[in-house]
Parts: C-alpha cells; sequence; structure tokens
C-alpha cells in the first residue's frame, strides 16, 4: 500500500465517458481515450489492503485485486501484469465488460464507495500490451495429446489457452465465420471494440492454438468423430437457444430476437454489409427485455439512428441504494444502474414516453399489431403490480408506435440442433444444460463441459473461469496430475443471502 490514508483522502473516480452526442455518432468505445492513466495510480492507493479481501471471493477468478493495486500505486506496471494475468486469460475482457462484483464486496464499500476495480484492471491489461508484457507464451515442449474445444467464447479460448499453454495440440471449431462466441457478435464495439479481441487471438495463434471457423460440430463433422481423433473434447458452446414472447401478432414482420440483431449490426460494423439489414435508421424500435443484453441493443439502436427508442422491463423500478437486509454486503445487489446506452438514451430523450433514461418499468407485452402488409406498427402493453408479475393493473394499458421489436428475454440453454448434446450424447439437465460432473465431465467419457452450456446464461468472467477450470480438469484426465489452476468448481455460484 503506498499510502496508507488513500482512502481518507482520495475520492473515487472513475474512468470518464466521452459526451453523448460525441460517441453516439461513432462505434468506438465510449470512455475517453488517454483518461484513465492519469487518474488510476491514486485510486489504486485507495485500496485499504484491508487483510480479508473479500474482493476475491467475489471475483470468480479470485483476482489478486489488493496485490496489483499495490503494484499500480507503486508504478510497477510490469509485477502488476504478472499478477493480474496469473489468474485471468484476458483482463482487457473484463476490465470493459465484467459488471464487477468484487466492487460490491470492496471492504471500503461498506462506508464509502469502493476502489474502481475494474477500471485499474483494465489499466494494467492496457500497460501490458502497450509496454509489451504480454507475449505469447508457447509451451516448452509438447504433451503428443490432442484436445478439441467446440466453441470460441470466453469459455473456449481460456480453456484453449490454458492447455496449448501447458504443451497438448489444441484447435478450436467454431460454427461461426470468426472466433469469439458472444465477444464477435453478441457484444457492441463500443463496449469493447474487436481489436482487443483480434489481438488476443493473435496471441494465441502464436502459442500454437489452432482455429478452425465455419464448422458445426455435429453438422460438418460429428462429435464422433471428433472422439476418435482427439484425446479429450471441450464442449463449451455457450447458451445460445433464446426464450420467445408467445403474444398475439408474435409472426408480424420486424419483429426479431436480439441476437439476430445484433450480430448484424456487429456484421455491419465489421464491413460484411453495411447498413446492417435489420437497421433501426429512422424506425421507432420497442426493445422487450430490461437486462444487460436489452441495453445493448438500445445502444445500437441509437447509433443506428432510430427515431425512438423504449425499452420495456417487467420488473419494478430498482432502488437506488442497497437493501441491506434483503441483499447486505457483499453480495452483488440489484440496484438501479445506468449503463452508458442509457445515459445516452435519457440525454438525447429516445423515449419520450418512458422513464427518464428509455426504460418503462413494470411493462408487461400484451400484443403486437401490424398493417396490412404484415409489418409491425404498435406494441400493447399493461403495467404490473411489482409483487405479482402476472397481475395487470387495471387502467394501464398502453399503446407503443413500434416498426422494430427487439426481443430481449434470455436465453435457455445450449442449442439442441445437430445431434451434439443430449441423447445419444453428453446427457442434458431438466433445463437443457450439459450434464456434468465435479470434474466438468460430462456423461460421454473424455467429454467435457464448460460456460453458459452447463453453467447456464452467465457473465464473461465466468466463463473465463470454467474455462481455467476445466482446463485443468482436462489436463489432469490426459495425464494423470495438473499444475493448471482451477478458480471454481462446477457447482459454485455467486455469494447470495
Ligand atoms: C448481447 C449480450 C451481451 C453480453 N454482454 C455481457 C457483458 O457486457 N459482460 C458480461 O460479463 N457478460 C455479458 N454477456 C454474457 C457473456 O457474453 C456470456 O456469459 C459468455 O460469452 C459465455 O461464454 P461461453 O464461452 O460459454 O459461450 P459463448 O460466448 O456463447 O460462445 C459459444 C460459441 O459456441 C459456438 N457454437 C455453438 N454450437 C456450436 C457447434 N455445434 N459447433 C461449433 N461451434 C458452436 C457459438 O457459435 C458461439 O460462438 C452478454 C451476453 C449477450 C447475449
Ligand atoms: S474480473 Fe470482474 S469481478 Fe474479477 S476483478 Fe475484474 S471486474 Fe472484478
Amino acid at each position: 500500500m503506498g499510502d496508507p490514508k488513500g482512502f481518507l483522502t482520495t475520492t473515487r473516480q472513475e474512468w470518464p465517458r466521452r459526451p453523448v452526442a460525441e460517441r453516439v455518432g461513432d462505434w468506438d468505445e465510449v470512455y475517453v481515450p488517454g483518461a484513465l492513466l492519469p487518474i488510476v495510480g491514486p485510486q489504486a492507493d485507495r485500496c485499504m489492503d484491508c487483510g480479508i479481501p473479500f474482493c476475491h471471493d467475489a471475483c470468480p477468478l479470485g483476482n489478486l485485486i489488493p496485490e496489483w493495486n499495490d503494484l499500480v500505486a507503486r508504478d510497477d506496471w510490469r509485477a502488476a501484469a504478472d499478477r493480474l494475468h496469473a489468474t485471468n486469460n484476458f483482463p482487457e475482457f473484463t476490465g470493459r465488460l465484467c459488471p464487477a462484483p468484487c466492487e460490491s464486496g470492496c471492504v471500503l464499500a461498506i462506508n464509502q464507495p469502493a476502489v474502481t476495480i475494474k477500471n485499474v484492471e483494465v489499466a494494467i491489461a492496457d500497460q501490458a500490451w502497450e509496454r509489451g508484457f504480454a507475449g505469447p507464451r508457447p509451451p516448452e515442449r509438447l504433451s503428443g495429446r490432442r484436445v478439441a474445444v467446440v466453441g470460441s467464447g470466453p469459455a473456449g479460448l481460456a480453456a484453449a489457452q490454458q492447455l496449448t499453454r501447458t504443451g497438448h495440440t489444441v484447435v478450436v471449431y467454431e460454427r461461426e465465420d470468426r472466433i469469439g462466441g458472444l465477444l464477435r457478435y453478441g457484444i457492441p464495439e463500443f463496449k469493447m471494440t474487436k481489436d482487443q479481441l483480434d489481438r488476443r487471438l493473435g496471441q494465441m495463434r502464436a502459442e500454437g492454438t489452432k482455429f478452425r471457423p465455419g464448422v458445426t460440430v455435429g453438422i460438418d463433422v460429428t462429435r464422433a468423430e471428433l472422439e476418435a481423433r482427439y484425446d479429450a473434447v471441450v464442449l463449451a458452446v455457450g447458451a445460445t437457444s433464446w426464450r420467445e414472447l408467445d403474444v398475439p401478432g408474435r409472426e408480424l414482420s420486424g419483429i426479431v430476437q436480439a441476437m439476430e440483431y445484433l450480430p448484424a449490426a456487429n456484421r455491419a460494423c465489421d464491413g460484411d454489409r453495411a447498413p446492417s439489414p435489420l437497421s433501426a435508421a429512422g424506425r421507432h424500435v420497442v426493445i422487450v427485455g430490461g437486462g444487460d443484453t436489452g441495453a445493448d441493443c438500445l445502444g445500437t439502436a441509437v447509433r443506428e439512428g432510430a427515431a425512438s427508442v423504449t425499452q420495456l422491463d417487467i420488473h419494478p423500478l430498482p432502488e437506488s441504494e442497497r437493501d441491506e437486509v434483503a441483499e447486505p454486503w457483499p453480495v452483488h445487489p440489484k440496484i438501479y444502474r445506468m449503463s452508458a446506452a442509457h445515459e445516452e438514451a435519457g440525454e438525447l430523450g429516445s423515449a419520450p414516453v418512458a422513464h427518464a433514461d428509455a426504460r418503462l418499468f413494470s411493462a408487461s407485452t400484451l400484443r403486437f399489431t401490424g398493417d396490412a402488409q404484415g409489418r409491425v406498427r404498435a406494441l400493447h402493453l399493461v403495467e404490473v403490480e411489482p409483487q405479482d408479475r402476472r397481475r395487470p393493473r387495471t387502467g394501464t394499458e398502453q399503446v407503443l408506435r413500434a416498426d422494430l421489436v427487439l426481443l430481449a428475454l434470455g436465453f435457455t440453454g445450449p442449442d439442441p440442433s445437430g445431434g451434439l448434446i443430449g441423447h445419444p450424447g453428453p446427457a442434458v439437465d431438466r433445463r437443457g444444460l450439459v450434464v456434468r460432473d465435479a470434474d466438468f465431465a460430462t456423461t460421454v467419457p473424455g467429454v467435457f463441459a464448460a460456460g453458459d452450456a452447463a453453467r447456464g446464461q452467465s457473465l464473461i468472467v465466468w466463463a473465463i473461469a470454467e474455462g481455467r477450470s476445466v482446463a485443468a480438469a482436462v489436463d489432469r484426465y490426459l495425464t494423470g496430475r495438473t499444475g493448471l489452476p482451477a478458480p471454481i468448481a462446477p457447482d459454485d455460484r455467486p455469494a447470495t443471502v
């Protein structure tokens, strides 16, 4: 700890965002370039080195937060980068995208604003690249064992990097034309530009990981073929089966799933097809679903030039402060959070009928109505009781103009098509998630599962932790022992009361 009184003398200061009017005119990240480095040292120095760092436990990766806070405060970027990479393969992803449960568990957060842990993490990650501390780390010798990883999201990539570095020959199969999973085609550019992903993939290629994009396992190559060709298989296929909204009018054109809309926008940014065929430009957009995927749709629609954008959340407006009884420290609480996209929509007045930041709370969709051509034109909604989402409040029906409706209702589990999972392959549970034992092994010998496919819809930090842990399990299966770290067990979950 550079300054033992830092937490008393320095107030919390976050990486500033660019002005709304500027940032909605491009797809670059929302933060002011270069504005983090000058403030991050004193911010890291706010860490009290409290002795029992609950932030460790709150981070599924077990990131060594007080250690790298101290190193940043002392300007020792090399050591900080080493400590960070000791527990996290991709800190530039989590530093930009993680909701930072660690900050909810920060001891300082008991009675003061938490240390800006996520900002410190991304500063270290970016400095590691800039100063040349993040070069490839190829294995010293090869084991002669071959592993197939199916799916190239953060879980598959973390598993592949760990297994490659320990000497196994790893091939990553991906059904999309580009590698990256939701990092590539789900998460919009303004949250993380794709050059961050491409740079890591370059590192992984240099270490020896091989990538096979455009190959759907179960169709282009069967699971049985993979099992014959490889000594172990890791299924990291994500939870890509989306929830439907079964209300009258769902069949109208112009009602699409968020994960149809966002990939099209990401492809347009990548120069594949511009503008996106589903572009919101000039359209009245309603997003059904109050979560982060909905917020990503909101920021994307605003940038595409939508005429209006409203986001519906069936849950009531959350409290702005933690409920100390229901969700006491160090639990990550459900509170009112203002994402960059909500800030933009609020400032631009994108949704005149909604709450200040474009969200309508306690709102349940009743039906859609359309025009003679079968195109959606309006969404009919009703307010529901905060304690019972099935009970409408009389007299609260509203009609919103809608030419484009985006369904962001979450995901149920992995895609069951193609015979990759389910009978006669790896068993799935009632929800459709891949069943595994304490060693991440599925019901088929030599086949392991990690990430959203087995855990259910989650977060990037959990996916990376899953990838690291399954790699340790696979290494042990192949060699009888392992020195690889396993930060989580398959049934570990975030802390609750
Ligand atoms: C729009 C959106 C935004 C999000 N934003 C955030 C965020 O800001 N922060 C955060 O922490 N979390 C976020 N999440 C959640 C996070 O992205 C996921 O939890 C994480 O990506 C899961 O990683 P994964 O590796 O398990 O699966 P995925 O990232 O889903 O990757 C699975 C991959 O497997 C491939 N695949 C599937 N079947 C096959 C097959 N048969 N053959 C070959 N390949 C196959 C898929 O094409 C996909 O590329 C977001 C999710 C969504 C949908
Ligand atoms: S990965 Fe997420 S939880 Fe872990 S230290 Fe970074 S921001 Fe915090």
